[in-house]
């Protein structure tokens, strides 16, 4: 069974989706053609004056119910093949589809003339669909096959030794042509079946090619971005110990363990104190954002998202506090179903918007959060009448390093690294971002911000990895954050 699949798709996800997703597309297709081929026989017996023989009619109504009913057959039990190599999988199926559509097919044009049947071109499309999905020798195979049992019907109806069904409304009674004609058209029939299978099949195997080749780039470019990631991580390391040295010691002396200082050195190591802090802050951004990109998210589970947000309100209590900021939450869901998600990384994304809010409203500010269900989701709203972001860099926001260009740097602290990370981390989980300024709580001095986040209830794991990190990589990458 191995042998229908091409060796660097048995890894390969895209690959098996789509032959999914083209078994589909026919199975669709088939209930086409039946609903086709029951109007063809319609409107040939009724406008065309076809006349078919009693044994015709029963016999070509009879064919697009057999289609029918293995279609529903094929319908019902696709979901259960899978993809896996070396079993029974949707390659399989695809290739029994064709079997049983050639079966059909040579049985209608068969009792609609055979040489003389409108339908044998559809022999073509078959080979041509196959020739795109299936490996070559198969396809040769079958177009051998199908062109010896046609020129095997049309010497035996020539001969007298099987029976001719031509429609006769069509094209009379009487065998309209010589042999010379039927060997013409045979060989014709032939050549156009392997014509049609070779520029398929080199047309697909260029396809694959091509996939292959970018692949391997795709490989090559994720392996360097692994490797920059990794590097960055060991610089950020080298550079945070010396720091973190350097606070500490600033930090023993303002607190006077080595003695008295004068209130101009201590103003000045305040300010010391303070751009370390904000260096360390920045350093750690850089390194969440780094193993973010070298993390795989392989730890899902069941989350109750309006209990996840009431804790995540919780731990933030004190700042919100402080400010004395009227915060507001709304669970306005009419459907509550649990979302399945990375709790950890889900986290320190709200966590982070709801930083900002808190950052960027003045005393006694409002923010307002919102849970309403989306398409398939959830959606959590944060608005906030803070400060606001102009119209024109909304956008660049989301970029490494960038703090829009209205934030008081004396008054607020930050690397312009949050929502770089918050972007990063709603894209792996398969969600959306939005941002708007003006806010709904927007007040004439401030235009305050929206932030909207969608989350699917179901986070679908990619089925290959982009980046190969084993789980006690992930977990120790994790409890860093
Ligand atoms: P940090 O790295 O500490 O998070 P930061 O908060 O400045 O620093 P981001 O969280 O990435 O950086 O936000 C980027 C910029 O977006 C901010 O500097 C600010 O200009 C703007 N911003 C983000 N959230 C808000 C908000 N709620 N209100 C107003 N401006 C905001
Ligand atoms: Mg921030």
């Amino acid at each position: 069974m191995q042998a229908l699949v091409p060796d660097w798709a048995s890894h390969y996800g895209e690959f098996w989706r789509a032959i999914r997703v083209r078994n589909l597309w026919f199975i669709h297709l088939r209930y086409f053609a039946v609903a086709m081929l029951a109007g063809f026989i319609l409107i040939g017996e009724t406008l065309l004056d076809f006349r078919l023989t009693n044994e015709q009619l029963i016999s070509i109504s009879f064919i697009p119910l057999i289609i029918l009913s293995y279609n529903i057959i094929l319908h019902k039990t696709r979901k259960y093949v899978g993809c896996e190599p070396g079993k029974l999988n949707c390659l399989h199926l695809s290739l029994i589809q064709m079997i049983l559509d050639l079966i059909a097919l040579m049985m209608l044009v068969y009792f609609t003339g055979t040489i003389e049947s409108p339908l044998y071109m559809f022999f073509n499309f078959h080979m041509i669909i196959g020739s795109l999905i299936l490996p070559g020798y198969i396809v040769y195979s079958i177009a051998g096959f199908v062109s010896l049992f046609f020129s095997s019907l049309v010497i035996f109806q020539r001969f007298g030794l099987i029976g001719s069904y031509i429609i006769s409304g069509l094209y009379g009674s009487n065998r309209p042509h010589t042999l010379t004609y039927d060997i013409l058209f045979i060989t014709v029939f032939m050549l156009m079946l392997f014509i049609s299978v070779y520029l398929g099949n080199k047309i697909s195997r260029q396809l694959y090619k091509r996939e292959q080749q970018l692949r391997t780039t795709l490989e090559k470019l994720n392996e360097a971005e692994k490797a920059k990631q990794k590097y960055i991580i060991g610089v950020v390391h080298e550079v945070k110990t010396p720091l973190t040295a350097i606070h500490s010691i600033i930090d023993l002396i303002l607190k006077k363990f080595v003695g008295p200082i004068s209130a101009d050195v201590e103003y000045k190591l305040e300010r010391a104190l303070s751009r370390t802090d904000e260096t360390l802050h920045l350093l750690n951004n850089i390194l969440r954002l780094s193993k973010l990109k070298l993390l795989d998210i392989k730890t899902t589970e069941e989350i109750d998202i309006n209990n996840f947000i009431i804790t995540l309100l919780d731990k933030h209590h004190e700042s919100v506090k402080t400010k004395n900021i009227n915060l507001t939450y709304k669970d306005l869901r009419e459907e509550i179903k649990s979302v399945r998600s990375d709790k950890i990384l889900l986290e320190l994304a709200l966590s982070n918007i709801l930083a900002n809010s808190i950052k960027y409203v003045n005393e006694n500010g409002e923010i307002e959060i919102l849970l309403s269900n989306a398409n398939e989701g959830v959606t959590i709203e944060l608005s906030d009448n803070g400060i606001g972001i102009p119209k024109e860099e909304l956008k660049k926001v989301f970029d490494q390093f960038y703090r829009a260009s209205n934030v008081d740097r004396t008054r607020h602290e930050g690397s312009g690294m949050g929502l770089a990370v918050v972007k990063e981390i709603i894209e792996m989980l398969e969600g959306e971002i939005k941002i708007e300024s003006p806010s709904r709580l927007a007040l004439d001095e401030h235009a305050g911000t929206t932030f909207t986040i969608t989350l699917p209830y179901r986070f679908q794991t990619t089925s290959y990895d982009i980046f190969e990190v084993n789980d006690q990589d992930y977990l120790s990458s994790k409890s860093n954050f």
